[in-house]
C-alpha cells in the first residue's frame, strides 16, 4: 500500500510526527543504522532511549572494535557513532518509546512526549543486565550492589568487591574494579570460565583477583548498605557467609523487547527473531542489534545488523512508498 504525505499531515496533531524510519535504540546498532539511512536520505529519527548509546556507553574501554588499536572509552564511542549519524541528517530524540501499534501503516509508536506514525522502524532497543533475583538485591541496589562497574568502581576504592558471573563481563568488569577495589572476588557457578582466553588470562595475571568456584549468591545482606553475601557451594551444599562491601552482577542479559510482546515474533528468551535480512514477522518491521541477537552480542556486529537493517529498509521503502518527499 502506498501512503500520500500530504494525507497523513492533515491526520496530524502537534504532537504526532510523520517520519520514514524510526529507529528505536540508540546502541552501536541504532546509530549505525542512523549513518546508513541518512546517508541514503531517509531522514531517520533516533529515539535514545533512557540511556544514550545503550550499554557500551557504560563500558570503560571497548578494544576489540576494528579502528582503534589503543581501544576507545565507550561513552567517546558512542558520542563519535552520533556525531557521524548526525553529519548525514539523522535526528536524535532523548526520548523512549512507551508503547508500539504495528497492526496499522504507518506504524503508530508512542514515546513519552509524542506519537510517531512511522513507515518503517529499526528495533535496536538492546538488553538490560539480569538480576540475580535473592534477597537483599532490590533493596540493596545503589548501596553496594551494582551491574555497572565504571558506574560505581569509584565508590569501592581500598574496599573488597565481589563480582558474580564467569563471561566476559565478569571478568573484564572486575579487571577493571581491581583500579579501585583492594580485592576482586569472582564468584562463579561452576569451575570453568565462559570469558575468552585474553581475559581469563589478564585476570589470572592480576594480583588482586581472588576466585570462589562452583558457588553461587544465595542472600545478600546488609541494612542499608551491602555488608555480606551468603554463599552456596553447589557440589557440597554448604552455605557460609562472605563479608564484602559491595557486589557487581554480570550474569548475562535480557532483550529489552516486552513493548513488542504479541506484535513481534519472540523466541523463549525474549530475543526477536529474524533472519539475515533483519527482518521480523512484521514487513517494514526490522531489529538490529542484541534485542534480536542472542548469540554475537559484540559491539562489531551490532553496528554490522544495524547497517544492514537500514539498507533493508531502504529496498522496503522504495517497493512500497516511493522516495517522495
Ligand atoms: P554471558 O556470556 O551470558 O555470561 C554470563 C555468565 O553468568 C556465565 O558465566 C553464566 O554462568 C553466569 N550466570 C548466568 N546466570 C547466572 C545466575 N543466575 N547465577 C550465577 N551465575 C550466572 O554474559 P556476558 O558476560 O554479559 O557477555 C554477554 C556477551 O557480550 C557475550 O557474547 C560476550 O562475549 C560479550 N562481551 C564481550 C566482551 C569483550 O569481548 N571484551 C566484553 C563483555 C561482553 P555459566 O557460564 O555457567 O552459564
Amino acid at each position: 500500500m502506498n501512503f500520500n504525505l500530504g494525507d497523513l499531515s492533515t491526520n496530524q496533531s502537534a504532537e504526532t510526527e510523520y517520519v520514514r524510519v524510526l529507529i528505536i535504540g540508540s546502541g552501536p546498532a541504532g546509530f549505525s543504522a542512523a549513518l546508513y539511512a541518512a546517508r541514503a536520505d531517509l531522514n531517520p529519527v533516533v529515539l535514545t532511549g533512557m540511556e544514550l548509546g545503550g550499554q557500551v556507553s557504560l563500558t570503560y574501554t571497548v578494544e576489540n572494535y576494528p579502528g582503534f588499536p589503543d581501544g576507545i572509552g565507550g561513552q567517546e564511542l558512542v558520542d563519535l557513532f552520533k556525531r557521524q549519524a548526525e553529519r548525514f541528517g539523522a535526528r536524535v530524540e532523548y526520548d523512549t518509546a512507551t508503547e508500539v501499534d504495528l497492526s496499522v501503516r504507518p506504524f503508530h509508536v508512542k514515546t513519552y512526549n509524542k506519537e510517531y506514525l512511522a513507515e518503517s522502524i529499526i528495533v535496536s532497543t538492546g538488553a538490560t543486565p539480569r538480576h540475580l533475583n535473592v534477597p537483599g538485591e532490590v533493596e540493596l541496589t545503589g548501596r553496594g550492589v551494582s551491574y555497572c562497574a565504571t558506574c560505581d568502581g569509584w565508590f569501592f576504592k581500598g574496599k573488597d568487591v565481589i563480582v558474580v558471573g564467569g563471561g566476559d563481563s565478569a571478568l573484564e568488569e572486575g579487571i577493571y574494579l581491581t583500579r579501585h577495589a583492594r580485592t576482586v572476588t569472582i564468584v562463579h557457578r561452576r569451575d570453568e570460565f565462559r570469558a575468552g582466553p585474553v581475559l581469563q588470562k589478564r585476570a589470572s595475571e592480576n594480583p588482586k583477583i581472588k576466585y570462589i568456584w562452583n558457588t553461587v549468591v544465595s542472600n545478600i545482606n546488609g541494612n542499608g548498605a551491602v555488608k555480606s553475601v551468603t554463599l552456596k557451594n553447589l557440589i557440597s551444599g554448604e552455605e557460609c557467609e562472605q563479608p564484602t562491601d559491595g557486589i557487581f552482577i554480570f550474569i548475562g542479559h535480557d532483550p529489552n523487547t516486552q513493548i513488542f510482546k504479541g506484535q513481534l515474533n519472540l523466541d523463549e528468551l525474549g530475543y526477536i527473531e529474524t533472519n539475515m535480512m533483519m527482518e521480523t514477522n512484521v514487513k517494514g518491521v526490522f531489529v538490529a542489534g542484541e534485542a534480536g541477537d542472542p548469540h554475537y552480542r559484540q559491539v562489531i556486529t551490532s553496528a554490522g545488523m544495524g547497517a544492514a537493517a537500514a539498507m533493508q529498509v531502504g529496498h522496503y521503502l522504495d517497493e512500497t512508498v516511493g522516495y517522495q518527499t
